[in-house]
């Protein structure tokens, strides 16, 4: 299979390339245009893979992408890329509509045009999130029928980017599904979002932020447990539906942190035997701050019998063990890139 993917330089995307190309054999072409988030570095493993294109190019850009359907033909367009980061679309919300909404509609041109002329079964998977559907203050779960109501610039832009498609698909007949995900965790993650933000100040002993008191709720999924449900989708999703997809445990942001904290007590204790808690601080709430997103898998779970390979324990003990593998990975970055006031954010 040939699959075209946006913004594979990010974290899940790097994660998804590198097992489309390494675990499935397939061939990959991945457009990003190395913003912040974007790190060639994470694909270095594949740079002598005859399987593995890059193309520095941005997805607003029609004439870049109209080449790179021409030259690469694909099956599929996987489209990650996008502007991803909450708290950054509160300072700076234009970029977000130019990359998520611009860069999506240049995206589906170039797709629509590509599927006209080739007339193959053709299909085009956009990676959306939970956050699309606003905050919940009860029991209930996100379905896929649940309405939207994002709060900040970022969901706003990605519910747009969503209805985008969906009226590519019904207008065009485009052949595409949308997926809507809830946090997630793994290797390459950016050290700007909560767990490997812990993680990391946890290693360098510095203070642990905690937006408000704590107590917000997210539904967090194991990144190659998104990957492994975008390839079902791919092979066996229904045109023009949606798929929710989630980890099936919510989570606040304190339990998590403590969580990250007893693990490390455990792996790397600190010399002052006293426990990473310590650490801990709470800074002033983000506006506009959703309580929690919980969202209900079982379309997912009874129509391809899908679920999380990796629960909390399992998925946060893989992610520290690689970030205390990989310090040279995030410390690079944080030299390169960190705005030392920026380490207080969380997603
Ligand atoms: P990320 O910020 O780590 O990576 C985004 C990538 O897109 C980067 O490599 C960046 O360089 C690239 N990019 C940005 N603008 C571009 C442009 N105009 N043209 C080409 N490339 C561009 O994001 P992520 O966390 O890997 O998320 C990937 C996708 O999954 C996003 O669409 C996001 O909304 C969605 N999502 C993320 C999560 C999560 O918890 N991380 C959860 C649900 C859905």
């Amino acid at each position: 299979m040939k699959i075209l993917v946006t913004g594979g330089c990010g974290f899940i995307g790097s994660n998804y390339v590198i097992r489309q190309v390494i675990k499935r054999r397939n061939k990959v072409l991945n457009i990003d245009s190395l913003t912040y988030a974007g790190n060639i570095e994470n694909l270095s493993i594949l740079n002598d893979n005859v399987n593995y294109t890059f193309v520095h190019g941005d997805i607003s850009d029609i004439k870049c992408l109209n080449k790179a359907f021409r030259d690469f033909n694909p099956d599929v367009v996987v489209h990650f890329a996008a502007e991803s980061h909450v708290d950054r679309s509160i300072d700076d919300p234009l970029i977000f509509v130019k990359t998520n909404l611009v860069g999506t509609a240049t995206l589906l041109q170039a797709s629509l045009e590509h599927w006209k002329n080739t007339k193959n079964n053709f299909r085009f998977i956009h990676v959306s999130t939970d956050e699309v559907f606003g905050s919940i203050n009860d029991k209930s779960l996100f379905t896929e029928s649940t309405p939207y109501n994002p709060s900040s610039p970022y969901s706003a832009s990605k519910a747009g980017s969503d209805f985008l498609v969906k009226a590519w698909q019904k207008t065009y007949n485009l052949p595409a599904i949308v997926t809507n995900c809830s946090n997630n965790y793994g290797p390459y993650q950016f050290p700007e979002k909560l767990i490997p933000l812990i993680i990391i100040n946890c290693l360098n002993e510095r203070p642990l932020p905690i937006y408000g008191n704590g107590k917000n709720i997210r539904d967090w999924l194991f990144v190659d447990d998104h990957c492994t449900a975008l390839d079902i989708i791919i092979e066996n999703g229904k045109i023009g539906e949606t798929y929710n997809f989630g980890g099936n445990n919510q989570t606040s942001n304190i339990d998590i942190v403590n969580k990250i904290c007893e693990i490390l007590d455990e792996k790397k204790p600190l010399k002052s035997s006293k426990s990473y808690k310590a650490l801990i601080t709470y800074v002033k709430d983000r506006p506009g701050h959703d309580f929690k997103y919980a969202i209900d898998t079982s379309k997912m779970k009874n129509d391809f019998n899908w679920k999380p390979k990796e629960d909390l324990e399992s998925g946060i003990r893989k992610t520290i063990n690689w970030y205390l593998k990989n310090e040279k990975w995030w410390r690079k970055i944080q030299k390169k890139i960190y705005h030392q006031e920026r380490l207080g954010l969380e997603n």
